[in-house]
This record gives structure tokens, sequence and C-alpha cells, in this order.
């Protein structure tokens, strides 16, 4: 049994194990039985390596996380300090300790205007779930209490626990097994400039969909939606950036008819596009509430934060007798904020806010070039988020059938030449640390650009015609 090597297992007993035991997020439960998982065992800035030490350079970043980079030897000692001086007390009710006080004061003090109010999550989903929940209590403080609604799009993701998931909505993910909240969210067109309809200039593909809001709230009513949400920039979705001044003009649209705005910055806080937060840095819109995970810790420990305005803790607080009854456990851990702190700290001194605009314009200009090869539709970003979408026909942007796998495919040839890339739908998508140099965006587009020209040659033998 492989448990017999429990405590110094070979590359194929920690293979076996996670095989036989280990349900993991997204699982494909057919590539899962055949393939089973590549086991990682270690992690140095954008490098991993597997079990077997073979290295790679992780241009996912983790999973839009690791923005420090990893093996970070103060990072891990602050962690370790933190554990050995307090690991845990709660931070229930009237209870509080010196990391969580610290880094709700420092995350005020980054978020945009004043949003100066922060509650810790455990992660991504349990901050969005909180802020969806918060949208409900506020607007019933504010004698409203069936303005309760939720304006999504298409293609967003905004995690995985029930009220999460049901608010985003990744096509693929949408799964007959699983159920989904439905009453009570709406979704809207993804602003998605690729793929606009025919003849339609940008500026005019921004005005459909900011009638679209207007004529939902119409039908709908203003009294009964809460808030819309909107990841600046949709990142599972598809690297979605959205028309110019898209965002903008949503929450004009929020302020009209007393919506609250929520951004979910799960992705692109904490410098993924050169800021601490983009809302306000790259789209002028400050929100109402801002959710934040990911490279709150740069992954090194699961934190999560919901960061609201002044105004809603005076909407919410104005009656004494009020309850705000939720919360985690390990909302406020000790640990996580000693190490967001840290984090922020090394942020800071390194300038990784700069690097990541820097080395993000580098790797956006050096991956347009993909586009010239037959099989890429389009390469977009902003920073150090970016994706590649594959075309069968690049006149009519028509995908390859479902069936064949190309963007796994790719990212499948792509690791076999140490270079890990996220396959979703028909996009690759990046996002890697920080701290990424110029060698090492050169050896990404070396790389994918290889992997790319593997699979087209593969395609082109099975009968594809690409172009
Ligand atoms: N919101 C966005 C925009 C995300 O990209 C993610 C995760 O990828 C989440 C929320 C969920 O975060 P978590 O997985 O930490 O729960």
């Amino acid at each position: 049994s492989p448990l017999a090597a429990l405590n110094s297992p070979s590359p194929a007993d920690l293979w076996e194990m996670d095989h036989s035991h280990h349900l993991h997020p997204w699982t494909n439960f057919g590539s899962f039985q055949k393939e089973g998982s590549l086991v990682i065992t270690r992690g140095e800035g954008c490098w991993l390596w597997d079990a077997d030490g073979k290295r790679y350079l992780d241009s996912v970043g983790g999973l839009w996380c690791t923005n420090i980079g990893l093996g970070r030897r103060e990072m891990a000692q602050a962690i370790a300090d933190q554990a050995e001086r307090l690991a845990f007390s709660n931070t229930f009710v009237d209870m509080a300790n010196d990391p969580s006080a610290r880094l709700a004061a420092k995350i005020a003090d980054l978020a945009p205007a004043d949003l100066n109010r922060v509650m810790f999550t455990t992660g991504g989903s349990t901050a969005v779930d909180t802020a969806v929940r918060m949208v409900a209590y506020v607007q019933s403080c504010l004698g409203f209490p069936e303005k309760t609604g939720i304006v999504a799009r298409d293609h967003s993701y905004h995690g995985s626990t029930y009220l999460s998931q049901s608010v985003g909505k990744r096509p693929g993910d949408r799964v007959p097994e699983f159920r989904y909240k439905e009453d009570g969210i709406w979704h809207l067109t993804p602003p998605n400039p690729y793929r606009r309809p025919a003849g339609m200039t940008e500026a005019e593909f921004c005005d459909m969909l900011v009638a679209e809001f207007e004529e939902l709230i119409a039908r709908v009513g203003a009294d009964r939606l809460g808030a819309f949400i909107a990841e600046p920039i949709q990142a599972s979705g598809g690297v979605i950036v959205p028309p110019e001044g898209y965002l903008r003009r949503m929450w004009e649209v929020c302020q009209r008819h007393g919506l609250l705005f929520i951004a979910d910055e799960v992705v692109t806080a904490f410098g993924r596009l050169g800021h601490w937060f983009a809302s306000e840095a790259e789209f002028s819109v400050v929100p109402d509430i801002i959710t934040t995970a990911k490279g709150l810790t740069s992954g090194y420990v699961p934190l999560g934060a919901m960061i609201f305005s002044d105004r809603l803790w005076d909407i919410m607080g104005q009656d004494p007798d009020r309850w705000f009854t939720a919360g985690f456990t390990y909302s406020g851990h000790p640990v996580a904020c000693a190490a967001g702190l840290k984090n922020i700290e090394i942020m800071e001194r390194e300038d990784l806010l700069g690097n990541a605009s820097r080395m993000g314009a580098l790797f956006q200009s050096r991956l347009k070039a993909l586009e010239d090869l037959p099989l890429v539709g389009q390469v977009r970003g902003r920073g150090l988020m970016i994706c590649s979408e594959n075309v069968m026909n690049k006149t009519t942007k028509e995908p390859l059938p479902d069936g064949v796998n190309e963007s796994k495919r790719i990212s499948n040839a792509a690791e076999a030449m140490g270079l890990i890339v996220r396959p979703m739908a028909h996009l690759n998508v990046m996002s890697p640390p920080l701290t990424i140099s110029e060698d090492e965006v050169e050896f990404i587009a070396v790389t994918l650009e290889k992997a790319i020209r593997q699979v087209t040659d593969e395609l082109v033998r099975e009968g594809f015609r690409l172009g």
C-alpha cells in the first residue's frame, strides 16, 4: 500500500495517493482517471519543480496568486514567527489580534477613497459571498428590504460557494448535476470586444451593453435590484478587457438607480495590473465594496477580504442594537494576516507594482506577435493578465469543435517543454508572479509559440484547415 510510504514517498507513491484519494477542484473524471495529476513539490520565484525534479516556469502564477514569487525565506519566517507567538485567536464580536488590526488599517490605507472598512474571509469565494449578503443588509438598513437582486455578467467567475457560483456564470461551469440559485440573480452580456456583434464599433458595443443594463433595470424594477458585481477585467471567463469607458458608465447607471457597485478584485488587486487596486486606478470607478484575496498573501496562506466604504458602515451602524451576523472562524486569522502584512511590505520595498507595469507592457507586446500564427485569433489582456485565444477561422472567429481540446493540447505540449500555461475552453491563460524578469517573459513567448506550432501541425495532419 502507498500508505506504507506516507513519510518518505517516491514520486510514484505520491501520484498514487493523489489518484486514489483526492478530489481536485474542477475534476474532469475521464482525464483524471486516465492521467492523474502533475505532483509539484517545490517552488522558487516563478519556477516549480515536480516530484521527479523536472523544472517548469509557472506562467499561471499558481492561480493568479503567487504575486511576490515562491520560496521567500522572510515570508516563511514571518509566518513561522506568528504561528509560534499566536497561531490563533478568534475575531468574533469584540476580540481582535494584532496582525488583523494592523492589516485592516494597512488595507484601508491602500484602498481607494473612503473604503476604510475590512472584513476578513477565508478566500475570494467567501469574500464575494459575504459582499452579496451584505447588499441585502445595507439595502434593508436603508429601508429597501426588497432591493436585493444582483446583476452580474455572463462569463464571470466569482467563486465556488453556492451563492458566489450562482452569481458567476462561466458557460462550462453550469453542469446539470449541480444546482444554482436562479432567483434574484441576472446576467448581462460579457463586455468582450473580440466577440462583439459583427459590424459594430467598440464604442457602439459599449453603448449596447449600457443600454442592456438600463433595460434590465426598467424591466425588473430598481426597487428589486440591490447591486451590480463585476470583475474589472473578467479573469477566468477569458481575460476580458471591457471597452473604453464601460465600467465607469455601468457605475453611473448604478448611481442613478441606487445599486451598490461591487468590484470583484480577487485577481486584479495587489499588483496584477500594476496597482494596489485596479477599479479606480485603471477604470476611474470607486466601488462601494471591493472583494479581494489571492495576491493579498501571494498564496502563501489562504486569506480574503471584503473592503467597503465608511458610508456603508455608517448606514449599518446607525442602529446600536443591530448585529452583523456573518463571518468565519478563520476571519482575521493571525498567521494569514501576518503573511498579508509581510507580503505588502515586500511589494513596497521591491517596487513590485513598478515591475508589474514594466514587465506587463513587455509581456503584452511580446505575446501579441503570436497573432501571426494561423491558430491564434487574438492575444489580449492588461498588465500581467494575458491570454491567447485559438480559432479555426481568423475571419469568422469560429472556434475549433469542443472535443478537439486544442488549448489543453497546447498546455500539455508546453508542459513537456518546461512551461505551465493554463488551458481554458479555447484559451491559454497566463498571470505570472510580479517578480518576472525579461528573460522569463522571453522564455514564455518562445516556448508558447513552439507549443502552438506543434499543435497546429498536428491539427493540420488531422485534416483541419486553419487560418
Ligand atoms: N472572484 C474571482 C474574480 C476569482 O477569480 C476567484 C478565483 O479564481 C474567486 C472570486 C474565488 O476565489 P477563491 O478561489 O479564493 O475562493
